[in-house]
């Protein structure tokens, strides 16, 4: 008895987290991290813009999903190892697990939102499936199997075994702090074991994540477990030490972003989800450990990302040769590859960012990706989304379909917008972070333990008011951080209905420390203004155009609603004004831009491709914005989003 007693003392804080009260990241015992994440169940999205995506991501996108990754064999490829159905052969790519394992990530966060039996007893039967497939060392993957056994960990830059593994930890976590149950989680460690009995530094086997993304997962379960080898086993991924043992080249590790120390990287570079993933396992065990080289490492990629490589939607990679990130400032509108899964990696990574430092600049990032870039990854039916998210298109682009055989990015998309409410609001010892204005309600405690409350009303994203009502338990003091974005200009605060003397700033946390009794309220006008954005002149293919954004919404100028010209051939006139106008009926409710914009005498793919004097757009024509997030929800269509200024 007395050496329980003993024993519990020494184990930190996360042991004693019960998984009900566990947050899409566990941060609570994590030294460097100053925001705690609340449970997802904590956060009820009540209906406006985002609960609008959560809902058709539940009721829609998740549903008919599992039916194509059955139709197209995801779930068979399980199957068959289990002998069920062993004389079909094996299909689709070599990371197919992966997108399995990412759906039952989005479902099991799903069903914190909206708890559902069915949902959750096909959970319970996928998970059988799939751990009737593993093998009674641990290992699992449904392609390194049969004549491909010999392949195993040969196949390290491209073999996305560890990846797939990642994706299935993250899966056993989620389904784990939502409903207790840890048989897919167990699964995944026995998994984790089996590597840490194998592989690790010489005389071990080596290792190398060809697709970085375990090393988040890895962190999370060290977080859930409270196993440091897994933390260490992130470490040895990251320290890149086996360049020399795998033979790798140059060009491998620039594109796989991981074969060299993380700590000597100093840019961006190769597949950009690759390299957004590793920044983000990166940043875990920085919170994890404190290590001030990772620090350093990771505000220069940060850094690197914002002021060159970072689209004005949010998305990130300029390539389609490789995925990859460009140069800096290699910015390109219709070539822009710009993956979902990219937007979203990217999005992870600031939020790892944000927990370490409580800086709004990492929270604004994830907004200008979350309500642009991401959201466009997913149409408004929940059935058609994007793998690219370029940011002009001709009609002729398809860019909008039901399925890739390469599958990552629906299921991503469906595990941010089904988690949304747990990326909302945050906990620090000094009381509550508000990190993102849409409806919803809290439920939740403050760190001093006493129960908490708030109810947040807005007309966002298209309209500036937001109503925050606070109900501790009892008045109790502490600060309430609220984010002021970096496009609200000027903003107004009351607290119970007179001027806060604290003055908003934008790209900043306003703290407003008082004693807060139940039913106080936080009134915040953010300005809303339509807003001409310019790129970096050295941004040559934005050189000369402007795109708009009003609140955090990035507009675009799409065909079907510019009958006067082509989107290609008008030109903003600065001399009249931007007018916003919300349409009710149009793309579920939007607020529009209407703009007296100006043409050219004559089309100019009728024009001569040099001539000696600039042809210059004279005549009026009025022109309509439409968010970015909504391009080809209609159907394809010409699409820019950066025009022209006369
Ligand atoms: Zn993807």
């Amino acid at each position: 008895m007395r050496a329980a007693v003993l024993l519990l003392a020494l184990l930190p804080a996360a042991a004693q987290t019960p998984w009900r009260d566990q947050g899409l990241l566990e941060l609570k015992a994590t030294p460097q991290a100053r925001l705690h994440p609340v449970p997802v169940r904590a956060v009820t999205l009540q209906p406006g813009f985002l609960k609008s995506r959560q809902d058709v991501t539940i009721g829609k996108s998740i549903p008919t999903l599992l039916t194509l990754l059955e139709e197209h064999g995801t779930v068979d490829n399980f199957r068959r190892l289990a002998g069920n159905s062993s004389n079909t052969p094996r299909r689709g790519p070599l990371y197919t697990d992966s997108d399995l394992y990412k759906w039952i990530e989005g479902a099991a966060w799903s069903l914190n939102v909206q708890p559902d039996p069915k949902l959750e007893a096909t959970i319970d039967k996928l998970t059988d499936v799939i751990l009737a497939a593993q093998e009674t060392s641990g290992y699992l993957n449904t392609w390194f199997v049969e004549d491909k056994a010999k392949l195993r960990f040969q196949q390290m830059v491209t073999g996305h075994e560890l990846y797939c593994l990642g994706h299935m930890m993250q899966a056993g976590i989620a389904y784990y702090r939502t409903t207790g149950k840890r048989k897919l989680l167990d699964g995944s460690i026995r998994f984790a074991d089996y590597l840490l009995r194998d592989f690790g530094p010489a005389p071990k086997q080596p290792l190398l994540t060809g697709h970085p993304e375990l090393e988040l997962a890895l962190a999370e379960l060290y977080r859930t477990t409270v196993d440091r080898r897994y933390l260490n086993l992130a470490a040895y991924l990251l320290s890149g030490v086996e360049r020399e043992r795998l033979k790798l080249r140059d060009r491998d590790i620039a594109y796989i972003f991981s074969g060299i120390p993380f700590t000597t990287r100093t840019q961006f570079e190769g597949h950009a989800v690759r390299a957004l993933y590793a920044a983000t396992g990166a940043a875990d065990y920085w919170l994890e450990t404190g290590d001030p080289a990772y620090r350093r490492t990771l505000d220069l990629l940060w850094n690197d990302l914002v002021s060159g490589k970072m689209f004005v939607t949010g998305g990130v990679g300029s390539r389609a040769s490789g995925e990859a990130f460009g140069e800096p400032w290699e910015l390109p509108n219709r070539q822009a590859y710009t993956e979902s899964c990219a937007a979203i990696a990217g999005f992870l990574f600031n939020q790892r960012m944000l927990a370490g430092s409580g800086d709004a600049k990492y929270a604004d990032a994830m907004e200008r990706a979350l309500y642009n870039g991401i959201n466009s990854g997913m149409s408004s039916s929940g059935t058609l989304y994007c793998y690219r998210n370029p940011l002009a298109t001709t009609e002729k682009d398809r860019i909008r379909n039901p399925w890739y055989d390469t599958c990552c990015c629906p299921p991503n998309l469906q595990r941010t917008f089904a988690a949304l409410g747990g990326y909302f609001y945050s906990t620090s010892k000094e009381g509550l972070w508000v990190n993102f204005y849409d409806n919803s309600t809290l439920d939740w405690r403050l760190e001093s333990g006493t129960p908490l409350k708030a109810t947040l009303t807005t007309g966002q994203p298209w309209k500036g008011d937001v109503r925050i009502t606070l109900s501790p338990s009892k008045q109790e003091e502490f600060t309430l951080f609220l984010r002021i974005p970096s496009w609200s200009l000027g903003t107004q605060v009351l607290v119970n209905g007179a001027p806060a003397p604290e003055s908003p700033s934008p790209n900043t946390y306003l703290a407003l420390r008082r004693a807060w009794k139940p039913g106080d309220t936080v009134s915040l006008t953010l300005d809303v203004a339509s807003r001409i954005i310019h790129a970096n002149p050295r941004v040559a293919e934005d050189y000369g155009k402007v795109a708009l954004q009003r609140g955090p919404i990035v507009y675009a100028l799409e065909q079907h609603d510019n009958p006067g010209a082509s989107v290609f051939d008008v030109a903003i006139d600065p001399r009249t004004p931007i007018v916003a106008e919300f349409a009710p009926d149009l793309l579920g409710g939007v607020t529009v831009l209407k703009h007296q914009g100006l043409t050219y005498s004559s089309p100019l793919d009728q024009q001569p491709l040099y001539t000696f004097s600039q042809p210059k757009a004279s005549k009026p024509v009025s022109i309509t914005f439409v968010p970015y997030y909504t391009f080809h929800d209609r159907g394809p269509a010409s699409m820019t989003v950066w025009v022209p200024v006369q």
